[in-house]
């Protein structure tokens, strides 16, 4: 009885020696895994869609988005913020021409504050406007810009005045063809929320039945070479889905059109929001890649790689 009580206690002994190293090498590798991890994460990505107040519906400067870029691990963070237009085209929504030169300093100040830790470039969001184009070429020489969105927005009152009319599917054909002749300009890099008419006209909005439009301008953008942006924002609007939806993301990506993806921060908290979800998303509709854009010139990752080097949100 001692002897075999004796062979239990050494049994269990051994059994929870056995644990403890078992518990012990568990600790340890996960120990190892939450140093490196966190150490060996190589920032790679950016935000390539964010703005400051100067547009005066955004809050919080350029300093505060970056931290919030620095992190989620991204590598860097493009500021851009609605381009002045001329005679006080849809004014309060975008920054004022004379403050023009202080958003170009605001951004360079921040590169210098941030150097070594997030690379802060200047962008921006350009409204495309038909018979504007020589006034945006102009702008768009008077300063170095990173990266250059081309935007329709269908919402401010000068487009409504032009373009809308009673048959809201007239209103959404219009809209995408004006995306390509955005395309068409070559003023712009990428194309920013693609489909952002839906919210507008969403009584009326039936994927299958603008699907074919869509095409069109589809095959137009594709070759002009000019990306298009999937913009995660657009699930906080009345159709709550990324702009632009599954379907176009699809025919997108059969096309060869590259892709950049912003959040369209309006708030430093919104830097990189729903990039994981997006990058998936993205993977699921036939992309390998996702693109930004340094010195106007196109860059591009493997969404594995980018989505291995964020840090998600605790
Ligand atoms: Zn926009
Ligand atoms: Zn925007």
């Amino acid at each position: 009885m001692s002897v075999s009580g004796l062979r239990i206690d050494q049994d269990f002994l051994l059994l929870l020696l056995a644990f403890g190293i078992h518990r012990y090498g568990m600790y340890l590798r996960l120990a190892v895994h939450a140093e490196t991890g966190c150490m060996m994460k190589q920032a790679k990505m950016y935000e390539s869609h964010s703005h400051t107040p100067l547009c005066k519906h955004a809050d919080g400067w350029p300093d505060e988005y970056a931290l919030v870029a620095e992190q989620r691990g991204l590598k860097g963070l493009i500021v851009t913020c609605h381009n002045p237009m001329p005679n006080g085209f849809s004014a309060p929504v975008r920054m004022a021409e004379d403050e023009f030169d202080r958003y170009v300093e605001l951004v360079s100040r921040t590169r210098e504050q941030f150097q070594g830790r997030v690379d802060v470039r200047l962008g921006l969001e350009a409204d495309y406007f038909e018979g504007m184009e020589s006034y945006l070429e102009r702008q768009l020489q008077s300063a170095e810009f990173h990266f250059v969105l081309g935007s329709v927005h269908p919402q401010i009152s000068e487009w409504r005045d032009r373009y809308w009319q009673d048959d809201l599917f007239e209103v959404q054909r219009t809209y995408f063809h004006l995306l390509a002749k955005t395309a068409e300009t070559g003023l712009f890099d990428s194309i920013s929320h693609p489909d952002l008419i839906k919210n507008f006209t969403s009584s009326q909005w039936d994927p299958e039945r603008i699907l074919p439009d869509i095409c069109k301008s589809l095959d137009r953008i594709a070759e002009t070479g000019v990306a298009m942006e999937l913009n995660t924002s657009g699930v906080n609007k009345t159709i709550s889905e990324m702009n632009p939806m599954p379907s176009m993301l699809e025919e997108i990506a059969k096309r060869g059109i590259p892709i950049t993806l912003g959040s369209d921060a309006h708030v430093p908290h919104r830097v990189a929001d729903g990039y994981e979800t997006g990058l998936n998303l993205l993977k699921k509709s036939g992309f390998k890649h996702v693109s930004f854009f340094l010195e106007r010139q196109r860059q591009e990752l493997v969404i594995d790689d980018a989505l291995e080097s964020l840090i998600t949100p605790a």
